[in-house]
């Protein structure tokens, strides 16, 4: 059931973007909560730092995963990235 719900809310954004019409989703997070059923919104800013939409990304292509490694997505208990090089 939950996969059914947040599904209908994914395609109903995606063709409300497609066909250029209401408000869509942009710089909000929808958060679900099956056990309460509520839907709650979080304003969402840009982080001007991130490697990836900030202002000097250095992630630029998918280059990254061309190893077929998994490390490029990893994240160590701290928090850091696992191949932290790998993204200079
Ligand atoms: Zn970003």
């Amino acid at each position: 059931m939950l996969p059914g719900v947040i599904g209908l809310v994914q395609a109903t954004e995606t063709v409300k973007l497609l066909l250029g019409i209401g408000e869509p989703l942009i710089g909000r997070l929808l958060t679900y909560d099956a056990f309460g059923m509520r839907f709650r919104e979080v304003k969402l800013r840009r982080d001007p730092n991130c490697p990836l939409c900030g202002q000097a990304p250095s992630i630029t292509d998918l280059s990254i995963h061309m190893d077929g490694s998994a490390a490029a997505c990893e994240i160590t208990p701290n928090g850091g990235r696992a191949r932290e090089g790998a993204l200079a």
